[in-house]
């Protein structure tokens, strides 16, 4: 072990990750303490758009700095209110929409859950439908909307009233009655491993919801600001929620999340139901505002369209490759055998950073300003690292979860 594992060893809560102890970045590299120099194209879980130390980022965060950080919730600032109306225009919810700016994903999740009880209350509806496979936080209400039994059980009792939806429109109808408050869906579930929903499934969910009177909220954490090529997922499904909630990509590495509401979910929060210290801080806004007027000022979505099927159209044919999930930058990489934690851990060996959400799914999360080196440099570590656990794999193949 080198020194500085020790010393997470012995200080940091022991929950897994520290690959690497990195030291500084530059567009899509980053480099450890030892000067060794990697390819980033996990971007930090889908957060880092623009890249690492992107003069953008970089400009708006001392900018902003030098001027006006933290004001606490008792105060505008022209930088939010400047954020807000952004957020409401790239949503497109029209003059009834309104925004509350957090600090993370889960904690937009949070807000999202608190909207549900307003609706569904004074009705005596408690249900929240959630769909299999789903993540949407750590926290303890949006960790209740986790299915998976390994994050929740530890944590039990979650909220009550939790409903899981399969992936089937069947599942779905099944599941909706005038006992639901809301149902709460990723567009395109990220940490399940870049899984779609059947064809139909969330145009199915917005007419169900509206039959029943139940609110539809989208977790756009993933795939919000862009990442898939639309400002949000939900823009290339033809449907509309009553509210989404985003975070990772929205502000380029600045932590801040969001939840946008539609209509009249618009009217549900009042005076003292909710707030942040730190939410929507002139900080994190004016960041915000930089990274997204300048994704939009270079129509950089239509970069993430052209190098995602790029990047989709390179992978097929690399070894142990079965096909792509996902849109735009977000791809989750099939594997024919279960070995993506052992591809992960080869591609860091050679330079190159990846993840695996499950034992059969590679994902990649570039930033958007990625070129044709970065998609060259990336095939080539990336083939490589498929050819050797290729090569090593034999049907006794062990992943790097199992060792
Ligand atoms: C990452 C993620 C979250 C949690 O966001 P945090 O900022 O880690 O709290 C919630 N939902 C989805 C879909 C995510 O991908």
């Amino acid at each position: 072990m080198n020194i500085w594992q020790d010393d997470a060893s012995r200080d940091l809560m022991s929950l897994g990750g520290r690959l690497a102890l990195l030291a500084r970045g530059e567009g899509s590299h980053v480099w450890d303490a030892d000067g060794t120099r990697y390819l980033d194209f996990l971007g930090g879980i889908a957060v880092n758009c623009l890249g690492h130390a992107h003069p953008v980022f970089v400009d708006a965060v001392s900018t902003q700095a030098a001027t006006l950080s933290h004001i606490s919730n008792y105060f505008a600032s022209a930088a939010q209110l400047e954020l807000a109306a952004r957020l409401k225009r790239l949503a497109g919810t029209g003059e009834r929409g309104r925004v509350f700016l957090a600090n993370s994903g889960g904690e937009a999740n949070e807000m999202a859950i608190k909207l549900a009880r307003l609706h569904g209350n004074p009705t005596g509806r408690t249900t929240i439908l959630v769909v299999d496979g789903a993540f949407h936080g750590r926290t303890m209400g949006a960790l209740s909307l986790t299915p998976k039994p390994a994050y929740r059980e530890p944590f039990e009792p979650a909220l009550p009233g939790i409903r899981t939806v399969q992936h089937s429109i069947e599942s779905l109808e099944a599941a909706f009655d005038d006992t639901v408050a809301a149902m709460i869906v990723e567009p395109i579930q990220g940490e399940a491993g870049v899984v779609s929903h059947p064809d139909g499934f969330l145009q199915r969910a917005r007419e169900l919801a509206t039959a029943h009177g139940a609110l539809l909220i989208l977790d756009e954490v993933q795939t919000g600001a862009g990442r898939t090529g639309e400002w949000f997922a939900f823009q290339r499904e033809g449907i509309v929620p009553d509210a989404v909630t985003m975070a990772k990509s929205i502000a380029g590495g600045f932590p801040l999340g969001a939840m946008i509401t539609f209509g009249d979910a618009s009217d549900l929060f009042y005076p003292g139901t909710h707030n942040s210290t730190f939410g929507g801080n002139p900080l994190a806004s004016a960041t915000a505002n930089a990274v997204l007027g300048f994704i939009e000022e270079q129509d950089l979505l239509a970069n993430v369209n052209a190098r995602g099927a790029q990047l989709r159209e390179g992978v097929s044919g690399l070894p142990l490759v079965t096909g792509t999930r996902g849109a735009g930058l977000l791809v989750g990489i099939t594997l024919a055998v279960p070995v993506a934690g052992a591809v992960r851990a080869a591609a860091q060996r050679r330079g190159l950073i990846v993840n695996a959400p499950t034992d059969d799914v590679i994902r990649i999360a570039p930033a958007y300003t990625i070129g044709d080196a970065e998609i060259a440099e990336f095939l080539d570590l990336f083939g490589a690292s498929l050819a050797e656990v290729a090569a090593t794999t034999a049907p006794t193949a062990t992943t790097e979860a199992q060792k």
